[in-house]
């Protein structure tokens, strides 16, 4: 299990299911974000590395009854407190932290104090966006659970099961899904009942933001 792959999940479940089991080529302009978003992150390393922070390294450890793998950008112990920085290359909200990138960062602190931090009992997730600035919360326990709830939902959803779809135009718009999204909306036929639970709807009360802290 990936941070990353968590974000996508908190994201919009729907997309993490197509991320899962459809193959596509990226397009070009996909592929041309990409590159820039990968140079954000390399110049942004070379000055956090700079500063005397450990960047991308490679953790793996078990959170509950998952093991997680990931390199987060960059994290340090600063009086007895780690601090985990993650880098975004997009924009942040007005307010706060998007729900999807604190996920990420929050899978990487519980990484970093199960695996590599010893004595740090707190964590401070530091969220750097290129277009917004450097926002920060705490990893609390309720965003622990968002991470161990989503962990456990994306696992049913690799075996097939289809969640929820975060329907807000912003991502729809850009969403190189968007045509089987709906297609696959309009071929379920609702329950006789009326009543189902979709993995992920419970994400759609979180959102938009996290407060800084
Ligand atoms: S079209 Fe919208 S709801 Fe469907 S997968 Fe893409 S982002 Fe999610």
């Amino acid at each position: 299990m990936k941070p990353s792959s968590l974000r996508t999940y908190v994201y919009c479940p729907r997309l993490y299911f197509f991320e899962s089991h459809v193959r596509r080529e990226r397009g070009l302009l996909e592929r041309l974000r990409l590159a820039l978003g990968r140079l954000y992150h390399v110049l942004a390393g070379i000055v956090d590395m700079a500063r005397g922070r450990v960047v991308e390294e490679p953790l793996e450890a078990r959170l509950g009854d998952y093991v997680f793998v990931g390199r987060p950008d960059a994290w340090r112990v600063e009086e007895g407190r780690l601090v985990v920085t993650e880098r975004k290359s997009g924009r942040g909200p007005r307010r706060g932290v998007w729900l999807s990138d604190a996920a990420q960062a929050a899978a990487y602190a519980f990484m970093l104090l199960r695996s590599r931090v010893r004595g740090a009992n707190e964590a401070t997730l530091e969220v750097g966006y290129a277009f917004g600035g450097v926002r920060r919360l705490r990893l609390t326990e309720d965003l622990v659970d968002i991470v161990l709830r989503a962990a456990g939902e994306m696992r049913m959803v690799r075996e097939g099961v289809v969640p929820y779809a975060y329907r807000v135009e912003a991502k729809c718009s850009i969403c190189p899904y968007r045509v089987p999204c709906e297609e696959l909306d309009r071929s379920l036929a609702p329950p006789e009942d009326g009543e189902i639970y979709e993995p992920g709807s419970w994400l759609a009360s979180r959102e938009p933001a996290l407060d800084s802290r």
